[in-house]
């Protein structure tokens, strides 16, 4: 796919975005938040965001260490509340571009509340949100995500709670910008935080992300290789779910369970918190 993604090299990034005496990082052996921390690199360089006015916060977790590798201001805050933090921050300097990293368990089971209602007010923020089906750090607990018969410290006979689409209710809730990738291919992900970063507005990112060691292990995808193939059979462009739903034949419909749909849910505008913010002092003369 020709995206005109120009790929910088390791040792280029390495240098003018990552905190070198924070490495080597704390991810295990094929764990996919080191693919996601690249991805986000890519983004920023291709939007030429300036650092030295963007703040990534993050809440607790694997996913949540990312700040302290990036060389830039950084808030690792309480567990579940990273979207709380972001929020202050947006309404105390709107000229801050603020970056956040959550997991599904972080963002969305212990911060869903505040996941709900930052959408509904659309601050402008990009959420790269890292789903890899379990609270990872914490042992492997079942999450909102977790897969239908899913195997987790907490759901050892198989998870039997019906799993939250998180790019679904984001779109519902009017989220400007909303998409979903698993981290195996560079393009499609890099594109998507770019276009979340340039939003004004909400921007969603959820990453389908590997955990080999608490989910991966319980659930016959311990090996790379076997993991990213999961991945590859797992997922369903929008466009050719739609289109099974709509004609196609039972069997093809029935092969849909199980899997997830990927790509860009939602795309649009709205009126910011900010906008209206600025619009109520005018106003009022505050
Ligand atoms: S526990 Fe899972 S999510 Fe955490 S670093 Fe290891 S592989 Fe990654």
């Amino acid at each position: 796919m020709a995206t005109g993604l120009r790929i910088k090299t390791a040792a280029e990034l390495r240098t003018n975005y990552l905190r070198r005496e924070m490495f080597p990082t704390i991810f295990c052996d094929g764990c996919g938040i080191g693919n996601v921390l690249n991805y986000t690199l890519w983004a920023i360089d291709e939007v030429g965001l300036d650092l030295d006015r963007t703040v990534f916060v993050s809440g607790i977790g694997c996913s949540s260490r990312l700040p302290g590798y990036i060389n830039a201001d950084g808030l690792h805050a309480t567990h579940g509340r990273a979207l709380a933090f972001a929020a202050g921050i947006r309404a105390a300097n709107p000229d801050l571009t603020v970056i956040v990293f959550t997991g599904d368990g972080d963002g969305a089971g212990i911060g869903g509340n505040h996941l709900l209602h930052t959408i509904r007010r659309n601050m402008d923020m990009t959420v790269i949100l890292v789903n890899n089906f379990t609270y990872g750090m914490t042992g492997g607990q079942s999450a909102p995500t977790t897969p239908d018969g899913g195997f987790s410290s907490t759901t050892p006979y198989g998870n039997i709670e019906h799993p939250l689409d998180i790019c679904e209710l984001a779109k519902a809730l009017g989220a400007p910008y909303v998409a979903r990738w698993p981290v195996v291919s560079p393009a499609q992900p890099v594109k998507s935080i770019a276009e979340g970063i340039r939003k004004r507005g909400f921007a969603l990112i959820e990453m389908l992300t590997p955990c080999p060691t608490a989910y991966g292990r319980r659930n016959g995808l311990k090996e790379i290789e076997q993991i990213w193939r999961w991945y590859r059979e797992h997922t369903v462009l929008l466009d050719e779910w739609e289109w099974v739903e709509q004609f196609g034949s039972p069997e093809e419909r029935e092969a849909l369970r199980g899997k997830l749909k990927i790509g860009v849910f939602q795309d649009t505008e709205r009126e910011t918190f900010e906008d209206r913010w600025a619009a109520l002092v005018a106003r009022e003369r505050l």
